[in-house]
C-alpha cells in the first residue's frame, strides 16, 4: 500500500469511527441484532428495517470497540440503505472477498469500503471488519419474523 493510500485508509477509519454515520436504534418494526467480537473486545447492537418492498429501509448500528469494527459499520450502514436483499447479500460477499483475498479490483459498488481491504494482512482484524457485517447477516434471516435476537457472528 502506498504511503498515500494508507493516510486516505487511516483517515477516513478514523473519520468513520469518530463521528460514525447512522449511529442509533431504529425503534418501530426492525430487526434488531447484537453481535460481539470477543477477540477484540468490539459490540454492535445492529438495527435494520426492511421495506414492505423487501428493500433495506432503514439502519443503524450502536457499538463500541476498535476502530476497525465501527468504521466498517459506519460505511456499511451508508452502503446498505435502499438496497434489495440480493444487492445486500452481493455486498457482504464481494466485501468478504476483498477483506480475506487478494481481488485485483474491488467492485466499486462498495465505495469507501473498499479502504478495508488492507485489514487481510492481519487476521485478526478480519473479524473486527466483518463483525457489522455478521450481524447485517443475521437480520437477513430474521427478516419477517421480527423478534430481537442475540448470536455471536463469526
Ligand atoms: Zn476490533
Amino acid at each position: 500500500m502506498s504511503t498515500e493510500l494508507d493516510e486516505l485508509y487511516q483517515s477516513v477509519i478514523l473519520d468513520h469511527s469518530k463521528r460514525p454515520r447512522n449511529f442509533g436504534e431504529i425503534a418501530d418494526g426492525a430487526v434488531h441484532v447484537h453481535g460481539d467480537n470477543p477477540s477484540c473486545g468490539d459490540e454492535i447492537d445492529l438495527s435494520v428495517k426492511f421495506g414492505a418492498d423487501g428493500l433495506v429501509e432503514d439502519v443503524k448500528f450502536k457499538g463500541m470497540g476498535c476502530a476497525i469494527s465501527q468504521a466498517s459499520a459506519s460505511l456499511m450502514t451508508m452502503k446498505l440503505k435502499g438496497k434489495s436483499e440480493a444487492d445486500a447479500r452481493e455486498m457482504l460477499r464481494a466485501f468478504h472477498d476483498i477483506v480475506t483475498v487478494e481481488v485485483a479490483e474491488p467492485p466499486r459498488m462498495l465505495g469507501d469500503l473498499r479502504l478495508l481491504a488492507g485489514v487481510k494482512k492481519f487476521p485478526q482484524r478480519v473479524k473486527c471488519a466483518m463483525l457489522a457485517w455478521r450481524a447485517f447477516e443475521q437480520a437477513l434471516e430474521r427478516k419477517g419474523d421480527g423478534p430481537t435476537v442475540s448470536t455471536e457472528p463469526h
